[in-house]
């Protein structure tokens, strides 16, 4: 079983980041399936390991992470930059109500980018999108419970 040290000895080991034990907890707390974290919320729980980091420690070790490819920066609705370690093409759906985001497992429209290319004089790299619903807290007159 590879577990989640091996892989980021592998990964270190291709984007040659030095991975301090900061970067490490850091990357532990985002390797939470189906999580995607604001800065804040990554800080708030990797504090309870490192009780003198800094917010600012934690947003330049992100930056540096996502910079190396090892972390995803995701702009969804009008929120806080939030963070994935689904390196992957994927959609996400944010909740209306509560702005939980959760991913969408549904394959990448390889089309969307085709009709762009037809259609566009823009070199199209790449595309992303973003569904709006409710969750299933929201759905009836749920409370909100959902913190990332
Ligand atoms: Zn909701
Ligand atoms: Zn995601």
């Amino acid at each position: 079983m590879v577990t989640i040290m091996d892989k980021l000895q592998t990964k270190e080991k291709q984007s040659d980041l030095r991975m301090t034990r900061q970067r490490r907890l850091i990357l532990e707390e985002l390797d939470t399936p189906g999580m995607h974290p604001t800065a804040d919320t990554v800080y708030q729980r990797v504090r309870r390991r490192i009780p003198n980091i800094s917010l600012g420690t934690v947003y330049r070790n992100l930056e540096i992470l996502s910079q190396a490819g090892m972390v995803k920066k995701l702009h969804i609705g009008s929120g806080q930059k939030r963070y994935d370690r689904t390196l992957h093409r994927h959609y996400h759906v944010r909740c209306v109500k509560c702005g939980f985001i959760s991913d969408v497992p549904a394959e990448p429209f390889g089309d969307l980018e085709e009709a762009a290319r037809g259609s566009s004089e823009f070199d199209i790299l790449g595309h992303d999108l973003e569904f709006e619903g409710l969750c299933e807290n929201c759905k009836g007159d749920g409370i909100q419970q959902h913190q990332d």
